[in-house]
This record gives structure tokens, sequence and C-alpha cells, in this order.
């Protein structure tokens, strides 16, 4: 009865997931499993935008797109890849459109964009509203829609069931075995093709803006199966998480006006991005708020910053900046035009801080907020294992967990959800055209029992060492050495503080021996492949002697094209981490200095 058989199994219900589930099962037996309630991934949190050069504001062009999101990847993205998002984003957006998303509109009635970090017209170099939005809920809107076609198209649904193996035989992927979280039972499901779309793993970091579930668990489970990943140096912090909470205020709060104060009251960003101030990408503008903070200017002297979108603040820096509508007239805002624009984002500041931002400032502090790196793919959603590209038979993945690479060194904002729904699509489209022409290779034997011994150690076993001890070990560790800046020495210290904690993370015994909702038991797994991760986000780190994009080293603090133009690939077998190397595919962009 635990036994299930599909063509293509989808891993995940976010953006990439029911993307990929909504084109695989146009042809092929498809299901979607996952651990979350779809409607609860963390897609639903996207508050700020989907990026497409539509122009329905003002000039823009696919091209100028193209090159922002490279410039942006501090040209470590592969631009074949880019370029093909890119070009696919009009259509993509469009598509979504159609499909009922209720995107906010001109008074025209097109869709209506913001600027955001990044984003430009690269003949003036001035800010270009390219974020195609829903409120500052852009991302629940996309999560609803989608689920909705999923629904209406029949794609089945395994909710709550936790993937813990990938099954593979004779060098392909052949299912999973999921947990059933209701029941604690094991299932079975034996498919061709298998879409791995599991999100990101940003709750290795003490302040994150990451859901709970962001644990890595895809990126951890194709580790076992001796498949490297991809960048895993380069995670992005994002320079305005609530102070203390991590949670996320959208970089459509600065599209929209807002801008950054110091300790001093001053507005700092012209100093370090004297053309798009603000409006510069997440590396930069954490960087500098950091950099505020380090040099004793945070707010009392303390270790944030504050955000300020109050009317008269925005007005102010608008006329200074010369900034205007489409129409030519001078840009202003009213209290009532902020709430509009960002009502969830008010609302979190009015129940988390007390803060009410259309009168008082907003305290923020840089949060882990997105890898940039994961399992490596072609832009069909085909995992690849090695530097020659090769491609491993029957394994797709798509959206945070997967390395394409179109945000290299450091995503663009609004490219995560044009991410999910381009290659969500080609990744659901490639699994379900190779389970068409491919015949079920038979499942491996012993896996289940594997995976209750490994349990029932936990359960039952004699270890005395307690999950939420060692997690928030993990978490500071990586945040505090392993975070926005580091030094060889700091990187080293933390691959020992997680190697011990690897080693008490044997001995790990949970509380509740049940089986129903037996959530010690499931965090206890995933904090396994957090564990996993971590330490090879700090081995890949330490061993990039530069500082490209997110990842900033003191003791290097330049970019260097002649050594390290190239993508990381890590993995770790019997024990041992090997380290190697894959050049980034140039197409017509050559690597410059970055200058905003
Ligand atoms: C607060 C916040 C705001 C953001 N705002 C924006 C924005 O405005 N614009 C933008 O472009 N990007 C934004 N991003 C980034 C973007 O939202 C994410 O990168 C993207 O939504 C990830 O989508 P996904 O489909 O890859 O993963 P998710 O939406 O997280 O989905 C992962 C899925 O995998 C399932 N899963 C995970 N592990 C397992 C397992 N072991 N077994 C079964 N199922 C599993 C989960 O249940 C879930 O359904 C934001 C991110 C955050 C955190």
């Amino acid at each position: 009865m635990n036994n299930h058989q599909f063509d293509v199994i989808v891993v995940g219900a976010g953006g990439a997931g029911l993307m990929a589930g909504l084109y695989a099962s146009r042809t092929a037996k498809t299901a979607v499993i996952s651990k979350l309630y779809p409607t609860r991934s963390h897609t639903g949190a996207a508050q700020g935008g989907i990026s497409a050069a539509l122009g329905n504001l003002e000039e823009d062009r696919i091209e100028w797109h193209t090159y922002d999101s490279i410039k942006g990847s501090d040209y470590l993205g592969d631009q074949d890849a880019i370029e093909f998002m890119c070009q696919e984003a009009p259509q993509a957006v469009l598509e979504l459109e159609h499909m009922g998303l209720p995107f906010d509109r001109t008074p025209e009635g097109r869709i209506s964009q913001r600027p955001f970090g990044g984003h430009t017209n690269n003949d003036t170099g001035k800010p270009v509203s390219r974020a195609c939005h829903a409120a500052d809920r852009t991302g629940h809107m996309i999560l609803q829609t989608l689920y909705q076609q999923c629904i209406k198209n029949d794609v089945n649904f395994y909710d709550e069931y936790q993937v813990v193996d990938l099954l593979t035989n004779n060098g392909k992927a052949v299912g999973v075995i999921a947990v059933e979280l209701s029941s604690g039972e094991l299932h079975t499901f034996h498919a061709k093709s298998v879409i791995l779309a599991t999100g990101g793993h940003g709750r290795i970091f003490e302040v994150t803006s990451n859901a709970y579930a962001y644990t890595g668990d895809g990126a951890a489970l194709v580790l076992r199966k001796g498949i490297p990943l991809e960048d895993l140096e380069f995670f992005q912090f994002h320079p305005t998480g609530i102070y203390k909470l991590g949670i996320l205020i959208t970089e459509g709060v600065r599209g929209d006006g807002g801008v950054l104060i110091n300790g001093n009251g001053e507005r700092f960003m012209p100093k370090y991005a004297p053309s798009v101030k603000d409006l510069a990408s997440r590396d930069v503008v954490s960087r500098a708020i950091y950099t505020e903070i380090r040099e004793g200017r945070g707010i009392g002297g303390s270790n944030y910053v504050y955000l300020d979108v109050r009317p008269e603040t925005v007005n102010k820096y608008a006329a200074l900046d010369g900034r205007t509508n489409p129409d030519g007239s001078a840009y202003t805002v009213t209290g009532e035009e902020i709430l509009k624009k960002l009502p969830d984002i008010i609302d979190f500041c009015r129940v988390y801080l007390g803060v009410d931002p259309v009168t008082q400032m907003m305290p923020i502090q840089p949060t882990a907020h997105y890898t940039m790196g994961g399992i490596p793919t072609n832009k069909f959603g085909q995992v690849i294992v090695d530097d020659k590209n090769t491609v491993y038979p029957g394994l797709y993945a798509a959206g945070e967990c997967a390395c394409v690479s179109v945000h290299g060194g450091n995503r663009l904002g609004t490219n995560s959800l044009l991410d999910l729904v381009v290659f969500g699509k080609y990744a659901g489209l490639t699994a379900a055209e190779y389970a068409n022409k491919t015949d079920f290779e038979s499942l491996p034997s012993g896996s289940e029992e594997e995976i209750k011994a490994l349990f029932d150690a936990m359960k039952h076993g004699s270890g005395t060492e307690n999950a939420f001890d060692i997690s928030t070990a993990m978490k500071s560790v990586m945040f505090d050495l392993v975070g926005i800046y580091r030094t060889e020495k700091d990187m080293e210290k933390a691959i020992e503080k997680v190697r011990e904690l690897q080693v008490r993370y044997k001995e790990i015994k949970v509380a509740d021996t049940g089986k129903i909702f037996n959530t010690d038991l499931i965090n206890a797994w995933e904090l396994g492949n957090m564990l996993e991760i971590a330490e090879l986000i700090a081995i890949s780190a330490l061993n990039r002697k530069e500082s490209r994009g997110g990842h900033s080293r003191e003791d290097y603090p330049k970019r260097n094209d002649v050594e390290w133009l190239k993508h990381t690939l890590v993995k770790k077998e019997n024990g041992k981490v090997e380290l190697n190397y894959k050049p980034v595919t140039i197409t017509k962009y050559q690597p410059k200095e970055r200058v905003y």
C-alpha cells in the first residue's frame, strides 16, 4: 500500500515545484510531494516582485536585464543561461497573468512595475521599473495561482510527506522514500524522473529571512549520492532584515523611495554607490551597512541602521535625486500610498516591532537570505555531475535548491521568482520527455531499512545529545564566522567547530518516540542536512581566495578573474571532501569592474 509509481516525481511544492509539476503532468503521470502544505512554501513569503523587461512604465530591454543580471552576478553567472532566462521572462510573466495572477496595474491596465536593486536603464545607469508585483505579496499570489492551476489539471499531491532518501540504481535516479508525517509510515515512490525543488538552506545561519523549512534537504540528498554541489560559498545577505528577527523587509521599500540612514542621521548609500545609491545590488548594500556599523555609525553605536520610508523623507530625497514619474512629473508619495504599496511590510513592523513605518523609521540589519549555490544543473533542469557537464540520468532540479547558474556570485532581487517559473517549467518538460522515452529501472534494495535504522537510533539509541543545542551552536558559528565578511582564521575555526558538531550529532537522541507528526525526529534529521552543507559552505569559502559577489574576504578583498573566474564543485565521499572547479560560460559580456 505504501508503494507508488509515477513517471515523474517532483519533490517540493513551491514556485519551482508547482511549475515543474504543472508542465510535467501535461504528458506524464506526475506527483508532487511536499513536506509542507503547498501554499505554505517559502515562495509565499516573496514580497517585492518578479522581473521581466516588459517596459510597461518606461523604456526597458531584454539585453539590459541580461547585462544587469550578469553584472549583478559579479560575472560568475553562466551567460547562456542568463540570456535564456531574461529572454523567457516577458512570456513567463504574461503566462502567470493569463493563469489568473492578480498583478497590480498601471492606470492604463498594464502590469505595474517597480524599480529594484541592480536593475537599470543601461544608457542612463538609473534604476528602471522592471519588477512586476502584486502589492508586497507577489510570491503569495504566484503560489496560489500555480496551486490552483495544478488542482485544475489534476496533478497528484502528497502533502506533508517528507522525502528522506533519493533512490538511485545503475547511475540513474529511480525514486524517493518519504515519511508520511501524520502517521510516521515510510512510502516508496518509484519513478522514471525525479525533480528536486526543495528550496534553500538559510536556516544554517542565526539571523535569517528564511522559513523554518529551509534546511537544504534536496541538496543533502544528492550529496549523499556522490553528486557535487556548486558555488556554495555564495550566500546572499539581504541588507534589510528586521533587527534581531531577520524577517525580510523587501527591497521594494527602497524601490518606492525608502532610504538607509545611519546613527548620525545621514543617508549613507551615495558614498558607496553614487549612481544608484540605495538601489545598488544587495551584496554592495549589505557591506555598506556593515561598514557603517563597524565604523561606529550604527544607531546609538549599536549593530543596526534605519530604513526610512516616511513620506517626508521619501519626498525630500526623491526631489534631491531628481526622481520623476513616467509622465515627467516629480515623484512624491503620501502616507496612504505607502500603505497601499506596502501593506504586509507595514503590518510586520507594527506587529513585530511596534513601529509604524508611515511615521517612524525601521531598525534593520543584514539577514541571511538566499543561496546562489546548490545542485548543479543546465538550463533544462538536468542535474550535472562534473566539470564536463555530464548529465545524471533521470535527475532534475529547479528553484533555489538548484544552481543553473543564473545568479552567479550574487542574485538580483526579483530574479529568483523568475528563475522558478522559467527553470521549473523546463525541468518539468525535460523530465516528462525523458520519462516518456524510458522504462522503469528497478529499485535498489534495503533503502527503507537504512532509513528505519537511522530513525530508530535517534529515537531509541543510547545518545545524549540534544538537536536544539547543536543547531543553535551551528547557527551562531556560521553567522559570526562565515557571514558577510570572511577571513581565513575565522573560516578555519568554523570548519573545526562544525566538524565537532557533526561528531556530537552522531549521538543525538530525540525526546518524542512516537509516530504521529514527530517533528522532533524530523527536525533532528534536517539538522543533519544543515551540518553537512554548513561544512561545505565554509570549505568552499575558505578555498576561494578572492572577493566576489556575496563572498567577501577581508584577506583577499579584490575579485581575481585570472585565478577565480570559475565555479566551485564540492562533494564529500566516505568522509573525504573533494573540491573541483569548472569554467564560467561567457557569451559576449567580458568581465568588467562593477561600478554602481
Ligand atoms: C522573505 C523572502 C522574500 C523573498 N522575496 C523575493 C522577491 O520578492 N522576489 C524574488 O524573486 N525572490 C524573492 N525571494 C526568494 C524566493 O522567494 C525563493 O528563492 C523562492 O521562492 C524559492 O522557491 P522554491 O520553489 O525553490 O522553494 P520553496 O518555495 O521554498 O519550496 C520548497 C518546497 O520544497 C518542499 N520540501 C523541502 N524539503 C522537502 C523534503 N525533504 N521533502 C518534501 N518536500 C520538501 C517544501 O515543502 C516546499 O514545498 C524571497 C525569499 C524570502 C525568504
